[in-house]
C-alpha cells in the first residue's frame, strides 16, 4: 500500500491500538485533553473500529496525589505511585467513557505474561471477548510487580506489544511533538518533519532525540523501537502529537504525525508471536550452509548443519538460531530438547535414528516454526 492510499484506507480501520503518554494525561489543561481523546476514541469505536487504549500516566497521578514535583528515582517509589495513581487514572477514564455511555475494562500485565505461550493465549482471549462485549480495553503494565516499561519505555514496547496481540490495523503513539523530526524541534527551529518512514534503518534512528522530563521515561528512540516492532509484523505505526492536536487529526493530516510503513504483509499471530514476543531458552549455532538454507531458501532447520547448542530446552520452546558469527538470524520452535540436539548435531537423518531410538521428526525446527529475523 502507498502511503496516501494508506491515509484514506485509515477511516477503513478495524482495529486500532492507540498508546498516550503521561504528559498528556497529567501536564495543565489534561482533562480538556482527555476528553478530546475519549471524544475521538468514541466517535471511532461508534462507527465500528475496535479501539484499545494503552495508558502510562500510573505514576504520574500518584506523584501528583503525593505532591511529587520530580518523577522518583527508586523503582518501589515509582511502584507506590503507581500503585495511587492508577485507580485515579481509570476513575477519569470511567468518568469520561461514561459521559459517552462506553464500558471500559482494566487490563494489567507484565512483560512475563506476553512471553508465556499460555498467558498470551489467555490475553488475547481477554482482549476479544472485551471488544465483543463493546468495551474499550484499557491497558498498562502492573508496575507493581513489573519494571521494564517504568525503567525504560514508557510503554512503548508494551502498546507494539498490544498491537501485535490484538492484530491491529495501526498502532498510534501520541506523544507531544508531531512525530519524527530530523533534528530536535525543541532546540532547532530549522528542524524538518518527516511525515513518512518507510523503514526504520539506522539512518532514521540517530534522528531520535532522547530528552527525558521530570514525568516521563522514554524518549523518541524507545518509539523508533516500538514503530520497529509492529512495522516488520506487517502493522503501520503513527507516531504524533497528542497533545495540541487531537487523535482524529493524527490519522488524518500527515502534519501532525510521522506514518511508518508495514515492511511486509501481515504475518500470521503464530509467527509475530516467536519473532517479537516470546522468550527463548536457548540457541542454536548453524554452519554456513544451513544459514543460506534457512535465509535464502526459506528451509526447516536439520541437525546436519547444526554446530552448537545452549541452553537446557525443552520440545516445543523458543530458541533463537545463531550463524557462525554469533548474529541472530532467526528464532523458531524446537522440536527436540537441548540434550538431543546436542547428541545428533551434525548427523544426516539416518544417523538420527541410530542415536535417539526413534525419530518423531525430520527437522530441528520445522519452516512453519521458524522466522527469519
Ligand atoms: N506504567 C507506567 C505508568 O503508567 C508507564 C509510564 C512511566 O513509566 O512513566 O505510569
Amino acid at each position: 500500500m502507498n502511503c496516501s492510499l494508506f491515509r484514506k484506507e485509515i477511516k477503513n480501520v478495524k482495529t486500532l491500538v492507540v498508546k498516550t503518554g503521561s504528559r498528556i494525561l497529567t501536564a495543565d489543561g489534561h482533562v480538556e485533553r482527555v476528553k478530546r481523546l475519549v471524544e475521538d476514541m468514541a466517535a471511532l469505536h461508534n462507527s465500528g473500529v475496535r479501539v484499545v487504549l494503552v495508558s502510562s500516566g500510573a505514576i504520574a497521578h500518584g506523584m501528583k496525589a503525593l505532591s511529587l514535583g520530580k518523577r522518583p528515582k527508586a523503582i518501589p517509589m515509582l511502584q507506590a505511585c503507581a500503585g495511587i495513581g492508577q485507580n485515579r487514572l481509570m476513575n477519569m477514564y470511567q468518568n469520561i467513557f461514561g459521559e459517552h455511555n462506553i464500558l471500559i475494562g482494566q487490563v494489567l500485565l507484565t512483560w512475563d505474561d506476553l512471553r508465556s505461550k499460555k498467558r498470551y493465549l489467555n490475553l488475547r482471549n481477554t482482549f476479544f471477548q472485551l471488544l465483543d462485549c463493546g468495551a474499550i480495553p484499557i491497558v498498562n503494565e502492573n508496575d507493581s510487580v513489573g519494571v521494564e516499561e517504568i525503567q525504560f519505555g514508557n510503554n512503548d514496547t508494551l502498546g507494539a506489544q498490544i498491537a501485535l496481540l490484538v492484530n491491529a490495523d495501526v498502532y498510534v503513539n501520541l506523544t507531544d511533538v508531531g512525530g519524527l523530526y530530523d533534528k530536535n524541534p525543541r532546540d532547532d527551529k530549522s528542524a524538518k518533519h518527516i511525515p513518512v518512514v518507510h523503514s526504520v534503518s539506522s539512518g532514521i534512528q540517530k534522528m531520535a532525540s532522547d530528552k527525558k522530563n521530570d514525568i516521563s521515561v522514554g524518549g523518541m528512540s524507545t518509539k523508533l523501537k516500538a514503530a520497529q516492532i509492529v512495522t516488520r509484523a506487517g502493522i503501520p505505526a503513527l507516531i504524533g502529537d497528542g497533545f495540541d492536536q487531537r487523535l482524529l487529526t493524527v490519522l488524518n493530516n500527515e502534519n501532525c504525525a510521522t506514518l511508518f510503513m508495514p515492511c511486509e504483509k501481515k504475518m500470521p499471530s503464530r509467527r509475530r508471536w516467536i519473532a517479537f514476543t516470546g522468550e527463548s531458552a536457548g540457541n542454536i549455532t548453524v554452519d554456513e550452509g544451513a544459514c543460506k538454507a534457512i535465509i535464502q531458501k526459506g528451509k526447516s532447520l536439520l541437525a546436519a548443519g547444526i554446530t552448537g547448542v545452549n541452553g537446557n530446552f525443552k520440545i516445543g520452546d523458543m530458541v533463537d538460531i545463531f550463524n557462525i558469527d554469533g548474529e541472530i538470524i532467526a528464532r523458531g520452535m524446537a522440536n527436540f530438547t537441548a540434550s538431543e540436539i546436542e547428541l545428533i548435531r551434525g548427523n544426516k537423518s539416518e544417523q538420527i535414528e541410530e542415536k535417539l531410538g526413534a525419530v518423531k521428526f525430520n527437522e530441528i525446527i520445522h519452516r512453519d516454526n521458524l522466522v527469519v529475523l
